[in-house]
């Protein structure tokens, strides 16, 4: 599903160079499930962006399901990253005003996805996170571990192949967190690729491999058995 290549990033000009990524090789197999840990300023964010299609590495390469991303344009890597991939942040991203289930529904309308599959596809999805009690209500009657599983249904709706998690816990109590790492988890069980940035040991552990980011580099690997 993901692999990087020799892949450095270098941000800024001559003198300010700021190298945030360097050699990076890294694979992960359809299905897999890897966290990335490492201190703030580590790269973490960086690769993130290059695995979203979001950002280019200054060097080296990375093949998104055999494609070669690094040499798309930009609107081939939009295209690619609509069909291929769910986001889910710490900030959950919702928009206030809109209830669970607009807020589930938003992205199939950008994408012109017929009446009748929007409305199956946001009642499975909700049911899929638990929310289907909750469906008329507006963010701020929620918890935060709602509104996070508002942000994974939503960020399911086009069927992605790889969830990449951004701190899905940060914002939450270890209680939540734990609710939430195991809905992700419950997606890997289903066969969608996860990969997930953490601070928190506990939450990295629900992965099948943990890396570490140090520098820019990738500094130890625990392997798991699959859970
Ligand atoms: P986190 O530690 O939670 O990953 P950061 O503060 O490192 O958050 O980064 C947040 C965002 O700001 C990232 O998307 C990153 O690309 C951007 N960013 C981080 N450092 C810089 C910088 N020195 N100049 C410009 N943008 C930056
Ligand atoms: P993390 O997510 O682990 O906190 P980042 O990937 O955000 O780390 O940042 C890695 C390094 O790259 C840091 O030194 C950061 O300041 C730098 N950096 C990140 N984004 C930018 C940017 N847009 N411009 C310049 N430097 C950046």
């Amino acid at each position: 599903m993901i692999e990087l290549k020799d892949i450095c990033k270098i941000y800024g000009k001559k003198n300010t160079e700021v190298s945030a990524l360097e050699h990076i090789n890294l694979s992960v197999p359809n299905g897999g499930f890897l966290a990335i840990m490492g201190p703030s300023g580590s790269g973490k964010s960086t690769l993130m962006n290059i695995l979203g299609c979001l950002d280019r590495p200054t060097s080296g390469q990375y093949f998104l399901n055999g494609i070669d991303v690094s040499t798309l344009n930009a609107d081939r890597a939009a295209e690619l990253r609509n069909q291929y991939i769910g986001f889910i942040f710490q900030s959950f991203l919702l928009l206030p005003k809109l209830t669970v289930y607009e807020n589930i529904e938003l992205p199939m309308l950008y994408a012109n996805v017929p009446p009748e599959i929007r409305r199956k596809t946001v009642l499975e999805l909700a049911e899929l996170v638990g929310l289907e009690h909750r469906l008329q209500h507006i963010p701020c009657e929620l918890s935060g571990g709602q509104c996070q599983r508002v942000a994974i249904a939503r960020s399911l709706v086009n069927h992605p192949k790889l969830i990449l998690a951004d701190e899905p816990t940060g914002n939450l109590d270890s209680k939540t967190s734990l609710d939430i790492i195991q809905t992700i988890g419950r997606l890997n069980k289903r066969g969608v690729t996860v990969v997930l940035i953490t601070h928190e040991q506990e939450i990295a552990n629900a992965a099948k491999r943990i890396i570490r980011i140090k520098d820019g580099k990738i500094m130890e690997e625990e392997q798991y058995a699959a859970v």
